[in-house]
């Protein structure tokens, strides 16, 4: 975690955040098809923007809420692993260790072919529950430092 980052405030030096905090956007700024609830604050879901290089979709899933279990977003994921984008779930360590990732397109494609929202949805709860229970978190040796204060 940034030193800059207050729980429940957010960055506290935004005026002077750096650059590479002014060049960072949630996908969802850049893709016209989702809607409103897509939005990191609504969903509990950042879409890293730098995976679109990769053709890939590495969806950060902050929290475990509801929208997890709509339609629309089994919908839109089905639709990009139709489409033969490469997704992703990512999820945060405890803090001092690094994200973990886990590919979705082969558990997901049978259901996805068979439009089984029954399916795909138990395969993103036992995928988001075997990262959060079975990895074996790396610890970040990034040493933090800031010119900010
Ligand atoms: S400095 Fe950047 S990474 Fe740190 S809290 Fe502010 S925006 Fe986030």
């Amino acid at each position: 975690m940034c030193m800059h980052c207050a729980e429940g405030q957010g960055c506290t030096v935004y005026a002077q955040r750096p650059d590479v905090c002014r060049g960072f956007f949630c996908g969802w700024f850049f893709l016209e098809e989702l809607g409103p609830e897509w939005h990191p604050k609504q969903s509990g879901v950042v879409i890293r923007s730098e995976s679109f290089d990769n053709d890939t979709v590495t969806l950060l899933i902050l929290e475990l809420s509801a929208f997890l279990v709509s339609e629309e977003f089994a919908g839109m994921v089905g639709g990009w692993v139709e489409e033969g984008f490469g997704v992703e779930f990512e999820r945060l360590g405890p803090p001092g260790h690094l994200p973990a990732k886990m590919r979705m397109n082969e558990l997901l494609e049978e259901a996805v072919a068979k439009r089984d929202l029954r399916e795909m949805q138990t395969i993103f709860a036992w995928s988001l529950a075997h990262i959060d229970k079975t990895h074996v978190w790396e610890r970040d040796k990034t040493a933090l430092r800031s010119a900010l204060g």
